[in-house]
């Protein structure tokens, strides 16, 4: 009978699992496998399986214990042997960390538990047998804490209230008249366990379990849990984690880097996760356990003397100070230093990737906890892997496939306006954790961060040491700050994730969450005022201060070079002035693929005749106003037909239903009368007469032109009659695209067409002249993609105008998707939201249809997609497999699209 295997273990340079089981065995599983494999210091343990997380959640605690016992009961034994002590010994306990660890790391998401085995009488045991009673009791009291607040549910759920055990460590040391836990005495711990106990009892109704094994069941069962918690399920919802993969559960023996002055503990990364720059870099504290690193409890010191040197010159401390009060592991460990120092580069080389690791310091001797891809900036992103590809280490393919598309973002975003920054007024200092640059109001909770995002405010949220409680705060905020925490802190990590300006352990800052205050060398600013954040340099500003675009780095541009090497797809932009055409050509546009018309409409005075047009009785009038219009649009099309010269544009015949362009309130449409010289009352019966029940529906895109053939036939005039004076004045030219909205049916587009044909011949006799058009459709009604092979019939090009498309595919309003979509998302009906990312089993599947009718009538149907979706990188990826041959999207995003549909067809062609 075939055995399902739960369990993997891993030790003494072996292991049952490896790196490549990822799936399987969680990101930390398969490394902690691996880093057996090539000989690394790793302390022994096992992984249950992802697998079981499913299982968990399908049969329930009791069962999957019941089915686990076997092999982790023989695993357990596994461990014990290398180590030589036993679990449940009381006289040489071996203690156990239970960490979760799912396929994409989660940091700080799911829970963990260490010096998992302590109870009165084993305490004693590692007393003795490690000479340091305190550091057993320290342990201790840590473990109960832990297992308190994660297994037995005693963390509060509301951050309003404290933390039951913090708040009797508090009142412990005022007791005592002391201020850091370190100056508590091992009677002081000894007393705090006590404590503990009896809140435990208090809160829950029974003792704090003694025996190991029952302790080792609810850590594990409550990590599984864990996947499940809140916070864990936001972070999934933002970074697109299915719910499915779960979580592994990893237990390993326990290392100690509490153990006195000659242990330590830290985080180390390979290369530098802001910058990219390839050095070696980390934060270490001495005397401590992993959490209190990443906690930002303790201010953390420099691994490396290089980088204890640079963090001192931004504190403006002496080289003799920094030396005296914050030494590097370089100095003060050399030898376990220099052992790090070999391994990060072999894990960097080995893994060829920069390397986030985790290590402890046991009274000298280097161990190994984890390591893992580093989360990173945008621009480390790109720099590291133009870096790997220029060592060796990767392929051209492989730099392009590191690269997340939508982390290009980050690298586009502005930085500081040079003059302004020059008289802002620098308030206070703390590490540059995340960079960029931010302006917004103070606000100190994450909740009320949401609440005023959604008031359309910009914040930033001021926090003494953020938790993953504050990710929902954190992600609306325009930046963070924080008074405590090093490089390594969750402040600090999870902002590079987000690309987020961060700046954290700015350590003049005095909150106070009560009064909603932030005291800074005695001044004191109020919820609400504006503070600026520097997150490169770790500056803090006074006030608002005026930001500027980024200049794009030389790796940047090496990144898309290659980029466009492999793409298959061309990336088109959406613009409708030469302003934005101007940015997407400079951000790699290959042509515009909409250009909206009805945008030109809002622009200085030509309103007003775009209104005369619209109020006009009938069509003499409405020709009246157009011919008012007519040199406007010309204009227009001159201005972006010689920025985008030799490139494809676009140009989308009017959309929108006409009410969108008159006032609604009666003090506009008073306005409007007097400027139109008709009666108020007859510019409100107009304004009534337009109003649709369903607009979106109505009267509207080809619609509108086949009803009121004046506006195409002005439209079609001031397009042609552009590219004709252009090409008079000897100007080289974009190659012109018309391109009629929503059609459904065919006889729409016949309609339209003949139109546009009979205005261009007109208008090419006038001129003595011609230059090459095409004319084509939006797919965006799914009658059009249907009936797609009729329609390219009479269409030149099809191009997937995937906003409508969805909302008439799904059947929701784009415009009122946000009353039910958080809901949807919540209960996992919808898995994100489809007008962001493209709906490819519904949609999708218009769209490769459509692709095929098309392409069966006319051969060489030049497709392609202007809906928002043009630039989201899962979405770029479909288009490329549908068969599309451009995206088009919005000029900020261009290099993502072009990153992504690279990196599809390099997917593709490793398909073959
Ligand atoms: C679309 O519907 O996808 C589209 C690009 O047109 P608009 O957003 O202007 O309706
Ligand atoms: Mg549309």
């Amino acid at each position: 009978m075939s055995q399902v295997k739960r369990v993997y273990t891993f030790g003494n340079k072996q292991a049952e699992g490896n790196g490549k089981m990822r799936e399987l065995l969680g990101g930390k599983g398969a490394n902690l496998a691996e880093m057996n494999l090539i000989g690394m210091p790793v302390p022994p343990g096992f992984t249950i399986t992802t697998e079981v997380c499913t299982e968990y959640y399908k049969l329930g605690k009791d069962q999957v214990v019941e089915l686990l016992k076997p092999e982790v009961e023989k695993a357990v034994k596994y461990v014990e042997e290398i180590m030589g002590v036993k679990f449940g010994n009381n006289e040489d306990p071996l203690l156990l960390s239970v960490r979760s660890g799912s396929r994409a790391s989660m940091p700080g998401m799911m829970d963990t538990i260490l010096n998992l085995g302590l109870n009165d009488e084993a305490v004693a045991g590692i007393a003795k047998k490690s000479g340091n009673e305190r550091f057993a009791w320290d342990s201790y009291r840590r473990f109960v804490q832990m297992y308190g607040d994660v297994v037995l549910g005693m963390k509060p759920a509301s951050k309003e209230e404290e933390d039951p055990f913090e708040v009797i460590i508090h009142t412990l040391k005022e007791e005592k008249g002391v201020h850091n836990d370190t100056d508590l005495t091992t009677e002081d711990l000894k007393d705090l366990v006590k404590r503990f106990k009896a809140a435990v009892k208090e809160v829950t109704g029974h003792d704090f379990p003694t025996s190991p094994w029952e302790q080792l069941w609810g850590a594990v069962c409550s990590v599984f849990d864990s996947w499940m918690n809140e916070r864990a399920i936001l972070y999934r919802q933002l970074n697109k984690i299915p719910e499915e993969w779960g979580t592994a559960v990893n237990v390993q023996a326990m290392v100690f880097g509490n153990m006195g002055e000659t242990s330590a503990t830290g985080v180390c990364f390979s290369r530098d996760s802001s910058t990219g720059e390839n050095l070696f870099n980390g934060e270490y504290l001495v005397n401590a356990q992993g959490e209190d690193v990443v906690a930002g409890i303790r201010t953390p010191q420099e691994i490396t003397i290089i980088g204890s040197q640079r963090w001192a010159e931004r504190k403006g401390m002496s080289e003799a100070e920094r030396k005296a009060t914050f030494p590097s592991l370089e100095e003060v460990m050399p030898a376990a230093y220099k052992e790090l120092f070999d391994i990060q580069k072999k894990m960097d080389t080995y893994f060829k990737d920069m390397q986030d690791m985790e290590f402890t310091i046991q009274d000298g001797k280097l161990w190994m906890l984890q390591t893992r891809a580093g989360k990173r900036t945008g621009a480390a992103m790109v720099k590291i892997a133009m870096d790997m590809l220029r060592e060796g280490l990767i392929t051209e393919e492989e730099a392009i496939l590191r690269v997340e598309p939508n982390k290009l973002d980050e690298l586009l975003h502005p930085v500081f306006d040079k003059a302004a920054i020059k008289s802002a007024k620098t308030i206070s200092r703390g590490l540059p954790a995340s960079p960029g640059a931010a302006t917004g109001q103070i606000v100190f909770f994450a909740d009320d961060a949401e609440a005023w995002a959604n008031q359309g405010k910009e914040t930033i949220l001021v926090r003494i040491e953020t938790s993953p409680e504050d990710l929902k705060g954190m992600n609306v905020a325009n930046g963070i700050l924080t008074a405590r925490g090093g490089m390594t802190s969750h402040a600090a990590v999870v902002a590079r994730g987000m690309g987020k300006c961060c700046v954290s352990g700015a350590s003049n800052l005095k909150i106070d969450y009560k009064a909603r205050t932030l005291e800074i060398d005695g001044k004191v600013y109020n919820e609400g005022d504006f503070i600026s954040l520097n997150g490169t340099t770790g500056e803090v500003y006074e006030g608002k201060v005026a930001t500027q675009k980024p200049e794009l780095s030389g790796d940047f541009g090496e990144i898309m070079k290659l980029a466009d090497k492999y793409a298959k797809m061309l990336v088109r932009t959406n613009a409708d002035t030469p302003h934005d055409a101007k940015v997407a050509r400079e951000f790699g546009a290959q042509g515009i693929g909409l250009c909206r018309t009805e945008h030109m409409f809002f622009e200085g005075d030509r309103i007003k005749s775009v209104r005369e047009m619209i109020l006009a009785n009938d069509e003499a009038g409405r020709r009246k106003a157009l011919a008012k219009l007519l040199p406007i649009q010309r204009e227009d099309f001159e201005g972006l037909f010689e920025v985008m010269a030799g490139l494809a544009v676009t140009v989308r015949l009017l959309d929108p239903p006409l009410h969108e362009f008159v006032p609604h309130e009666e003090k506009q449409q008073r306005e409007m009368a007097a400027e139109l010289g008709i009666t108020f009352e007859e510019v409100r019966e107009k304004v009534h007469s337009l109003a649709e029940v369903n607009p979106m529906l109505g009267h509207r895109g080809c619609r509108l032109g086949n009803t009121y053939p004046e506006i195409t036939e002005m439209q079609a005039r001031a397009i042609i009659e552009a590219a004709l004076n252009l090409k008079k004045k000897g100007v080289d030219a974009a190659k012109v695209e018309i391109m009629v909205p929503l059609v459904g049916n065919v006889k729409e587009l016949e309609y339209q067409k003949d139109i546009i044909e009979t205005t261009i011949a007109k208008v090419f006799e006038e001129y003595g002249d011609t230059v090459e058009y095409t004319i084509g459709t939006m797919i965006e009604v799914p009658r059009a993609a249907v009936t797609a092979d009729e329609i390219a019939k009479v269409a030149q090009f099809f191009s997937f105008g995937t906003n409508d498309l969805t909302q008439m595919t799904l059947g929701f309003s784009r415009d009122d998707i946000g009353k039910f979509l958080p809901e949807y998302l919540k209960r996992g009906i919808l898995k994100v939201d489809p007008f962001e990312v493209l709906d490819q089993d519904g949609v999708g599947q218009l769209v490769k249809g459509a692709v095929a009718k098309g392409r069966s009538t006319r051969e060489n149907l030049k497709c392609g997609i202007c809906g928002e979706h043009g630039g989201e990188p899962s979405s770029v990826e479909f288009c490329h497999f549908a068969g599309l041959n451009y995206v088009s999207c919005s000029p900020y995003r261009v290099p993502i699209a072009r990153l992504a549909a690279a990196q599809a067809a390099i997917k593709e062609s490793k398909m073959k």
